[in-house]
């Protein structure tokens, strides 16, 4: 809980002033109160590039922006699984929006994967809330280095664009706050970003922009949140329920009509002042402190660049490479046929609100061919809208037929996935997966480059390309990354932060997707990605965490040490060796299951992860610390974790593990309170109710041994003890209860 003072500022404004300032002034200002210096700051898009609109304002990405770089979109970052290098994008995307006067940068979003049809994946990081928390940290870390503020969005639940102005996410409390709420939580607690942005949907029924309970009980109260709240664009419903609620800042401006609302309401007593002096006086804090650390600062657009390539190529998920067909060499051998429209027309960024004016673009037709002194022969192959033309066709067939090998562009055009609507499959367009067959035919060397957002099944893909690479959307220096990656400059550094499952139907919230009658049901609670795959024990295409890179890695003498077996913390260590030839990066990842939880819980779930650069032959003692919320359940009392054992298991992926301990942590067990409706189980296994209620059972005589006899137990144990007692000829059943509980209390008092 913190405590907020109350900027001085406040004091000598005026309630028509101080309703002014909770709205925005423009699209993208806050307001200025000249009379008192108050200076309006200026908020713009998006996550990963800077949008800065000079003339027309519109979040849908039609009006030109600034020229500014594009970074890999979310998607890509995410698996980069290197927060510093996430840090290292932000410091320049704040840099950029210091040279441009940008006060606040409306990013990260740190949205989970609920599904793979969710428009807006690109802009998300994972279906990890653990990845997405840690790589949303450090964009964060580095975007507030340089005075600018992060907004992390879009809190809470908004995880489809189908209706996402109405829909209400029905979320049961324990899986949003292991699923939904702690990449939120983890960036806010550790990072304190200047502002969260608040979600369109409604959470449970209520409009996120109005939820107290999420606003200011979970956000402020629990996390200890110190900037403001904005309002996505539009998000408001009702100005003072949003106030009342804990949103500070609606935006874009709503003219005067949210103020005038506002004013009547703290007249006539509906709004507590104080309220509406809380908002303002937050705004003008974060403000203040944004401006005492903003410096001069002139970008450097080329290093920034280099930047975007590097972290692109950190990006690359390499799915496949069989036979070892990659890396290319760029200094001998015969022609490269370079294929795809894509190559010549990259698809770097996804569209709406994050829609940037790149400083440049690197188009792979260049790249490719200034990377290597072989020939390079380039043919598009299809069209980007996918309308059928045999002649592309015939002309990639016959450049591929005399070249030694060909590397293929495939991807999503654009039009399929954006902000504000949801794909309906999963699918590659047909007519580049069959591009690829006629390919197939006359070469089987063929390396398949892809460009999407969202992710896509490969069937048709895998099994007939020996390599793909998984680019994402990897921003304007991306088809430098993939040259790169081609020829061995740099390795494929991703490894994936979402499941690619072989069917769409395999999803989780499949059947519930994407709600019906503006409700959504997450049905699949907490099994999401591959917490569900694995819980239902399916056969993935590529599981979560999965990447290759060119050399590999030994994992040797795992050891999971618990210092105290009563305090839930560990350490976990073991050394990596690099067995290969060349230098690599490995991701460790630890991953934590508990299968003696009095709850049902995923078989494993991410907790930790170190990425380690390695030399040939060199070993590194990696080391991951589990606090405790690493082996936490959500129960009816809060983070609860149960007594017994635990399965530390670390890996190169979720389903590749290359190493496991079982530890026993002996914590205090966490006793729900014993209620009339508490059954005969739960009083046996409580700590004071369980000697209380076989004393009374002794009482009984015969009858009570009856009743813990194990025949009975098996029969009984899940009854009710009032139920139960019914059964004992007892005539006053409630004030037997009532006995009982009061008994536990006393002895739960001396104890
Ligand atoms: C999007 C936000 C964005 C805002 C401003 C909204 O439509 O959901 O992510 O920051 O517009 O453009």
């Amino acid at each position: 809980m913190t405590h907020h003072t109350i900027h001085p500022t406040v004091a000598v404004l005026t309630l028509e002033e101080k309703a002014t300032l909770v709205s925005g002034a423009s699209f993208w200002n806050t307001e200025d109160v000249e009379r008192v210096g108050i200076r309006g700051a200026l908020m713009t898009d998006g996550p990963h590039g800077v949008r800065l609109q000079r003339t027309s304002a519109d979040n849908l990405g039609i009006f030109d922006s600034e020229p500014a770089t594009g970074f890999p979109t979310a998607c890509a970052t995410a698996s980069t699984w290197d927060p510093e290098l996430l840090e290292a994008m932000g410091e320049a995307l704040g840099r950029e929006s210091r040279a441009l006067g940008v006060d606040v940068l409306l990013g990260p979003g740190v949205n989970m994967k609920r599904s793979p049809l969710c428009g807006r994946n690109f802009e998300y990081f994972s279906e990890d809330p653990f990845l997405a928390g840690r790589m949303a940290a450090g964009l964060v870390r580095g975007i507030q280095s340089t005075g600018t503020g992060a907004s992390v969005k879009h809190f809470a639940a908004n995880n489809q664009e189908k209706d996402r102005f109405r829909v209400s996410a029905n979320v049961d409390e324990r899986t949003l706050r292991e699923i939904y709420l702690p990449a939120f939580e983890h960036v806010v607690t550790e990072t304190q970003p200047a502002t969260v942005m608040c979600a369109y949907n409604r959470l449970n029924g209520v409009y996120a922009s109005q939820h107290r309970w999420l606003l200011t009980e979970v956000l402020r109260d629990e996390w200890g949140f110190e900037g403001y709240v904005v309002s996505d664009w539009g998000a408001v419903v009702d100005p003072v329920a949003a106030v009342a609620a804990g949103l500070d800042l609606e935006m874009p401006s709503p003219g005067e009509a949210s103020a005038t609302r506002i004013v009547a309401a703290v007249n006539d007593g509906t709004l507590d002042v104080s309220l509406l002096d809380l908002a303002v006086s937050r705004i003008l804090t974060v403000h203040d402190r944004l401006r005492e650390t903003q410096a001069e600062t002139t970008p450097d657009f080329d290093a920034h660049h280099a930047l975007a390539r590097r972290i692109a190529a950190d990006s690359t998920v390499m799915l496949a490479n069989d036979g070892d067909l990659l890396p290319l060499d760029a200094a001998a051998g015969g022609a490269i046929a370079l294929v795809g429209e894509f190559a010549r027309e990259p698809r770097f960024q996804g569209a709406g609100s994050s829609f940037i004016n790149p400083t440049r673009l690197d188009r792979a037709v260049d790249t490719i061919a200034e990377a290597t002194s072989r020939e390079v022969v380039f043919a598009p192959g299809y069209r980007i809208d996918g309308t059928p033309d045999a002649k592309l066709v015939r002309e990639a067939v016959a450049a591929a037929e005399r070249a030694e090998a060909v590397v293929l562009f495939l991807g999503l055009p654009a039009k399929w996935e954006s902000e504000g609507f949801d794909r309906e499959h999963m699918h590659l367009p047909a007519d580049q997966v069959a591009l690829l067959e006629a390919l197939a035919a006359v070469n089987p060397s063929i390396i398949v480059v892809l460009s999407n957002g969202g992710v896509v099944t490969l069937d048709g893909v895998a099994g007939r390309a020996p390599a793909i690479l998984e680019t994402w959307l990897s921003g304007q220096a991306g088809a430098s990354a993939v040259a790169d990656i081609v020829f061995g400059a740099a390795e494929p550094g991703g490894r994936l932060a979402e499941t690619i499952p072989f069917r769409l139907e395999h999803n989780p919230a499949h059947l519930n997707w994407a709600g019906t009658g503006l409700e959504v049901n997450y049905g699949e609670r907490v099994y999401i990605g591959y917490r569900w795959y694995d819980a239902t024990d399916r056969d993935v295409a590529y599981p979560f965490g999965h990447g290759l890179g060119y050399t590999t890695f030994r994992y040797d003498d795992l050891a999971v040490t618990v210092q105290d077996p009563a305090v839930a913390e560990a350490i976990v260590e073991v050394s990596v060796t690099n067995v290969g030839e060349r230098a690599g990066a490995e991701v460790v990842q630890a991953y934590v299951g508990d299968p003696e939880s009095a709850v049902d819980r995923p078989v494993r779930e991410l907790k930790g992860f170190a990425k380690v650069r390695l030399e040939p032959g060199e070993t590194a003692r990696v080391r991951i610390e589990l606090d405790r919320r690493a082996f936490a359940y959500w129960g009816e009392r809060g983070w609860t974790v149960d007594p017994g054992a635990f399965l530390v298991e670390v890996g190169a992926s979720s389903r590749d593990i290359r190493a496991s301990q079982r530890i026993v942590l002996d914590v205090v067990p966490v006793v729900a309170s014993l209620r009339p409706d508490s059954s005969l189980r739960e009083w046996l296994d409580h700590p004071v109710g369980g000697p209380v209620i076989r004393a009374a059972f002794e009482a009984m005589g015969p009858m009570g041994e009856a009743f813990t006899s194990e025949e009975m137990l098996a029969m009984m144990a899940d009854t009710p003890i009032s139920n139960l007692m019914k059964f004992g000829g007892n005539t006053d059943v409630e004030g037997a209860v009532a006995a009982l509980l009061s008994q536990v209390e006393e002895a739960s008092v001396t104890a």
